[in-house]
């Protein structure tokens, strides 16, 4: 017989690999390896997720008639050993893994790769894409996915006359809405409080509380109250920020889409068939489908790419420790505080959070990337190496010296401001950046331009800002406050 190892982010039964099996020739492989769950510190949500969910998945094949080998071993390769100890296979075949890393481990372990269809753009595609051109412009790479697969087109030209709805889907928070869709929550169950309960104890964060589901089932769900419940409004809110709202109207599907439990063709289509229905409006649809056809296969893409010497860029030579609030949550800060309880909550942040107040406290504070990239892979519960590096490395931190975008998304605490309630419950004055009061993220976003002026100079999309900081009468007390400011957030006092 044959083995078909699957990983924890391969649940998917119409994998290539699982959809040529069959009880009669194969049987299949699932390791928990201790060294990947209890080596470093992980968010209870996320282990619970990946732990569970993996049980439920070999717990389906077995009634469909395989015989699962689900085995736990202090490592993969020696669970794989132990594997082909006692069965002898005669082929062992895997998807390929979604890290970089994993890939060549399996290929010196013998297992027969089999192609992913995981994406819609296999990264040998990408790269094809990517030949020739001299920067990868995501919008173009978005354009050539919709045209190909014929999403959101009318003919040969894009739905509501125009590729890109970017421009209206910028909105600020609605403060005067009272009712937000809340997240689906589903109950839990034996397998559920089996995992629970023997989640190392350097795991993390708030117990699982039902919030993110652990089968398909459970996947398809949330996707279709998404789809009736937040899509029609998820445009324009996209950018948006309000206190206490940690999911406002994203759609909490990228742990599925990141584990097999939900693939991208499904949840474009369900978008679009929205659309064609008049429920949702194509600065919605579009705003959506962008995010899952264009962004995350364009991280894919790039991740395979340009690893394994990507994951080490560091543009900027930014090198400080990563300061204890991550640890903590505690900040004066009150954005950053809101963000930070809603990972310790729901190891969840949505993208604006995790973009322009995690990431972009880091980029203007000057700490390590790699030490963030770390924490965030840790703390999330969609934490992956394939979609963390690009992110971390590329958009977040511009570590890659604009491999990825096209300038560092640095910002004061006026945009933070503008796209948020948060600046009104907090001790700091958002249009301040000197003074005891005065902003952190404000002070730091000048700094960074004045501190980064050389590596930044030709950089042209900053020119205007950079000639800001230059014409600023008052640097050397925005520097002093800055040292300050980088003093108390390094001791935990900020
Ligand atoms: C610093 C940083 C770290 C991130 N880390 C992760 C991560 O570990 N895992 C992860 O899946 N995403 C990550 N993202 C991308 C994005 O923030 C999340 O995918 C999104 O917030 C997940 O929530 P959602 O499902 O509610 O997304 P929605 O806002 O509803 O978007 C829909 C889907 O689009 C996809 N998507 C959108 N933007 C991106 C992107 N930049 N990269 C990849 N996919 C994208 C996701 O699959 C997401 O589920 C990160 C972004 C940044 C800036
Ligand atoms: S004032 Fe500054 S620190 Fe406070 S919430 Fe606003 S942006 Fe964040």
């Amino acid at each position: 017989m044959d083995t078909v190892w699957i990983l924890g982010d391969q649940l998917s039964r119409s994998s290539p690999v699982l959809a040529d099996a069959s009880p009669d020739a194969d049987r299949i492989l699932m390791i928990e390896a201790d060294d990947a769950i209890a080596g470093r510190s992980f968010h209870r949500q996320r282990l619970h997720l990946v732990l569970t969910s993996m049980r439920r998945f070999a717990e389906s094949l077995r009634d469909e008639g395989f015989e699962v080998d689900y085995r736990r071993a202090p490592t993969f390769r020696e669970g794989l050993a132990d594997h082909r100890e006692a069965f002898r296979p005669g082929r062992i075949r895997a998807t390929e893994p979604s890290s970089w890393w994993m890939h060549g481990r399996m290929e010196d372990w013998d297992v027969e790769l089999v192609r992913s269809d995981a994406f819609l753009c296999h990264y040998d595609e990408f790269r094809e894409w990517a030949q020739g051109r001299r920067r990868l412009v995501m919008e173009d790479f978005y354009r050539w996915q919709r045209t190909r697969f014929g999403y959101l087109m009318d003919g040969d030209e894009p739905a509501g006359g125009k590729w890109n709805f970017d421009a209206a889907n910028r909105e600020p928070p609605d403060r005067d809405r009272v009712e937000w869709p809340q997240p689906m929550h589903g109950d839990l169950d034996e397998v559920d409080h089996a995992v629970i309960g023997a989640l190392p104890p350097s795991a993390f964060g708030a117990v699982p509380d039902g919030v993110w589901a652990t089968t398909r089932k459970g996947a398809l769900d949330r996707l279709d109250r998404f789809i009736s419940e937040r899509l029609p409004t998820f445009g324009p809110g996209q950018d948006a920020m309000l206190t206490g709202q940690w999911s406002m109207l994203h759609s909490l599907i990228s742990p599925y889409l990141n584990i097999g439990l939900l693939h991208p063709h499904e949840v474009c289509d369900a978008a679009e068939a929205a659309y064609r229905s008049g429920s949702v409006p194509i600065e919605s649809a579009e705003g959506f489908i962008r995010q899952v056809l264009g962004w995350r296969e364009y991280v894919w893409g790039v991740y395979w790419l340009w690893m394994p010497e990507y994951a080490d860029r560091n543009h900027l030579d930014a090198g400080r420790p990563l300061p204890p609030l991550f640890e903590t949550g505690e900040t004066d800060m009150h954005c950053v505080s809101d963000v930070l309880d809603a990972v310790d909550r729901h190891a969840y942040a949505h993208h604006i959070q995790r973009l322009m107040i995690v990431a972009n406290l880091a980029l203007i504070a000057g700490i390590d990337p790699q030490a963030l990239t770390d924490w965030m892979r840790r703390a999330f519960v969609d934490g992956a190496d394939w979609v963390m590096v690009p992110n971390v490395v590329g958009m977040g931190l511009y570590a890659d010296g604009g491999m990825m975008a096209t300038k560092p998304y640095a910002a004061g605490g006026n945009y933070i401001n503008r796209m948020s309630d948060y600046c009104s419950g907090c001790r700091f004055d958002p249009k301040k950046r000197v003074g005891p009061d005065a902003c952190p993220f404000t002070t730091l976003y000048w700094d960074f331009l004045d501190r980064n002026q050389e590596k930044l100079a030709t950089n042209h999309r900053l020119s205007r800002q950079l000639g800001g900081a230059r014409r600023l009468s008052d640097m050397p007390l925005v520097r002093e406050r800055a040292l300050d400011v980088l003093e108390a957030m390094d001791r935990g006092a900020l």
